[in-house]
Parts: C-alpha cells; sequence; structure tokens
C-alpha cells in the first residue's frame, strides 16, 4: 500500500498536535487564544506569552480547534489500518486533563473518535479484501491504575478484582493471560463494548472524570489474518491508549492517595517520553523496563559489565522508572512498529504553562 511506504521514509514516529476550542465558560471569562496558527503551515504553532514573546513548535501535523473528528482521523487512517499488512501499532493521547484526550479517542455519540473510526475502516477494509483474506478482529479493553491493571471487559467491580500481570510470551513478547480479548465482527458491537468498557471504568468513582484523567485506558485491537493465495498468517496489535492527564499537581496540596497518583503518573508517562525518545533518536538501548541492581550483580557480573557496560549504567539510571505501561507496550514499540502520540493543548491563557510543558515533552520524543 502506498501510504505504507511513504510511512517508511519519513520514519515510524509521528506527533499531531490538536487544539481544542476555547470552552464557554472561558470565552465568558474573557479569555482569548495564546495561539498563533497564521502560519501558512499546517504544521507549525506560536505560543504568544503574556509578555508577548513567542515561541515555535513544529510537528507533524497540527489540528486547529476547527478541526473535526473527520479531519483528525483523516489524517490518522494511514497509520491504525496498517495493522492489517502486519504492522503493531501505538496511538497516544498525552496532555493535562481537559484538553480533549477522551474526545479524540472516545469522542462522543455525535462525533465519534479514533477508536471507533478505527474498527469501522478496519472492518470495511477486510471486507473489501475478504476475497483474498480471511481475518479475525478481537478488542480489548483495560485501565492502569497506580501501577495496577483492570480489565474492564469484565464487570468485576463486585467481586473481588482479579489480579491481571504481564508476562514473557515464549516468543518474547508481552502478554496479559486472564484478559478478556472479545471477538468482534460489526461496528454496533465494538460501539456496545466500547461504551461498556466506559462504563466499568467509571463505577467505582465519585467523580468519573477525576478518576479517568489519574489513569491510563487502553483498547488494544488484535487483528489475526490469513492471506487465502499464500496461507500467510499474520497477528499483529494495535493499542489506542488514552493516557493520564500530565498536569503537575501543587506538592502542598498534595497528600496521601493523591500524592501516590501523581507519583505513579508522572513515573509512568516519563518512561513512556524516554522510550519513545529512544526509539526517535535510536539508541541502541530502550528503557522499557529497568532492571534491580540485585538481578545486575547476580548475573556475572565481570562479563556482564565487561560486554554491556554502557547498558547497564542505562539501566542502573532508570532504576526507579519501572512502568506498566511501557513494559506492556514494549512489543509494539519500536523495531518496524508505527507510533503516534497526539498532544492535546488548550489555547487559554490560563493553561499556558501547562502548554508549554506538553509541547516540550512532544518535542522532545519526535
Ligand atoms: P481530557 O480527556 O483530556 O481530560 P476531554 O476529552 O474530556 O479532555 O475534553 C474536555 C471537554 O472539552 C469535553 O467536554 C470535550 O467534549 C471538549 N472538547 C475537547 N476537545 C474538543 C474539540 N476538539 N472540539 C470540541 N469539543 C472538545
Ligand atoms: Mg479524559
Amino acid at each position: 500500500r502506498l501510504y505504507n511506504e511513504v510511512i517508511e521514509l519519513k520514519g515510524n514516529i509521528r506527533v499531531f498536535c490538536r487544539c481544542r476550542p476555547l470552552k464557554q465558560d472561558e470565552i465568558e471569562n474573557g479569555s482569548t487564544s495564546v495561539i498563533d496558527f497564521t502560519s501558512s503551515q499546517d504544521n507549525e504553532l506560536q505560543i504568544i506569552s503574556s509578555d508577548c514573546s513567542r515561541k515555535q513548535f513544529k510537528f507533524d501535523h497540527i489540528f486547529r480547534p476547527e478541526d473535526n473528528q473527520e479531519a483528525v482521523f483523516l489524517q490518522t487512517m494511514p497509520i491504525v489500518t496498517s495493522v492489517l499488512d502486519g504492522y503493531n501499532v501505538c496511538i497516544f493521547a498525552y496532555g493535562q486533563t481537559g484538553t480533549g484526550k477522551t474526545y479524540t479517542m472516545e469522542g462522543t455519540p455525535e462525533n465519534r473518535g479514533v477508536n471507533y473510526r478505527t474498527l469501522e475502516e478496519l472492518f470495511k477494509i477486510c471486507n473489501d479484501r475478504s476475497s483474498i483474506m480471511r481475518y479475525k478482529l478481537f478488542v480489548s479493553m483495560l485501565e492502569v491504575y497506580n501501577e495496577k491493571i483492570r480489565d474492564l471487559l469484565v464487570d468485576n467491580y463486585n467481586q473481588p478484582a482479579k489480579k491481571l500481570e504481564i508476562k514473557q510470551s515464549p516468543e518474547g513478547t508481552q502478554e496479559v493471560p486472564g484478559l478478556v480479548e472479545a471477538h468482534v465482527s460489526s461496528t454496533d458491537e465494538v460501539w456496545e463494548l466500547l461504551k461498556s468498557g466506559s462504563r466499568v471504568r467509571s463505577v467505582g468513582s465519585t467523580n468519573a472524570n477525576v478518576l479517568s484523567s489519574r489513569s491510563h485506558c487502553l483498547l488494544r485491537v488484535t487483528f489475526m489474518g490469513e492471506n487465502l493465495i499464500n496461507g500467510q498468517r499474520t497477528r499483529s496489535h494495535l493499542w489506542l491508549v488514552d493516557l493520564a492527564g500530565s498536569e503537575r499537581v501543587g506538592r502542598i496540596e498534595v497528600e496521601g492517595e493523591r500524592l501516590k497518583e501523581s507519583q505513579f503518573i508522572n513515573k509512568s508517562l516519563s518512561a513512556l517520553g524516554d522510550v519513545i525518545s529512544a526509539l526517535a533518536s535510536k539508541t541502541s538501548h530502550i528503557p522499557y523496563r529497568h532492571l534491580s541492581p540485585s538481578l545486575i550483580l547476580s548475573v556475572c557480573p565481570c562479563v556482564y559489565v565487561l560486554f554491556h557496560f554502557s547498558s547497564l549504567i542505562i539501566d542502573f539510571f532508570w532504576i526507579n522508572r519501572n512502568s506498566k505501561l511501557t513494559h506492556m507496550l514494549q512489543s509494539s514499540l519500536g523495531g518496524d512498529c508505527k507510533t503516534l502520540m497526539f498532544v492535546q493543548i488548550s489555547p487559554s491563557a490560563a493553561d499556558l504553562g501547562e502548554t508549554l510543558c506538553s509541547l516540550n515533552f512532544a518535542s522532545r520524543v519526535r
């Protein structure tokens, strides 16, 4: 397929920036946009600070407040559909709470997002190719909260929660034994599943929005295809990830449960940033999951130090960055996997600080 060749030429990591419109209450409060899109390029923007200084950012594509869900999906489609050609793909929505991560990924019933549109498109292509290909699609949905994995397709809130762990398969890929994989064959089924997953996600929290901003929500689409002509089989994963809010919470106001939550979020988001930027710069050592010092010392130290000196130092440096998120996605990041990050931003002056943090984070991974 032509578009996959285009992606190959440009490398496997994309960063799209999406700016939401000003909200009604922001307009009523007299808030104005601090983002200048006037450049004729659709991949550059400038942030105007209160002292009128400007900072320019460049990404693979920038979506303006007026760009709708369809425009976003049109740019995303070539990447998500490459799962049908056997590629593993990860799509992330990153940004401060309230900037439109869930809007981009899930969307609303009237304005459906990337998740639903992706499955709709996959079904369409599979049907078009049905004379040469037999396929099956499975959907899993899970949440990572405080480094614990919860299956969102099991309504387990009233039962003792089943503990899900990441295991390495003999083929070296990461699996989550026991995770529900629902076979889907129509868009209606998909919509029902996505709705029930979101419902399970919000159960158990007094404020659904608060909880969802502190957990990562992952939708995994497993594609199994068999080419009817040459018998070749493929199995690939597409991950669609709505990340926890990236905002820094003030040290003083935070204690107890919230402090723990924000530490877990910070660790997992910075580990994700490290992994993607290491991939972007093609570093040979990718810090997915970091070895413990005792493990390093127990494996024949002399040989280890001699042959893996640099790797050891890096592992040591990253010891405290262990993260379920990057560990689980390990076999879908890197190699010839495709990665897309949406960095979601707010146009409001009140969010300027967080907007700059998000844009700097995204520039680092590009
Ligand atoms: P997040 O998941 O990052 O916390 P949400 O997706 O919940 O943010 O978005 C916050 C609010 O802004 C929601 O009411 C959502 O519908 C609205 N919103 C976000 N992005 C857009 C957009 N591009 N166009 C219209 N409304 C948007
Ligand atoms: Mg959200």
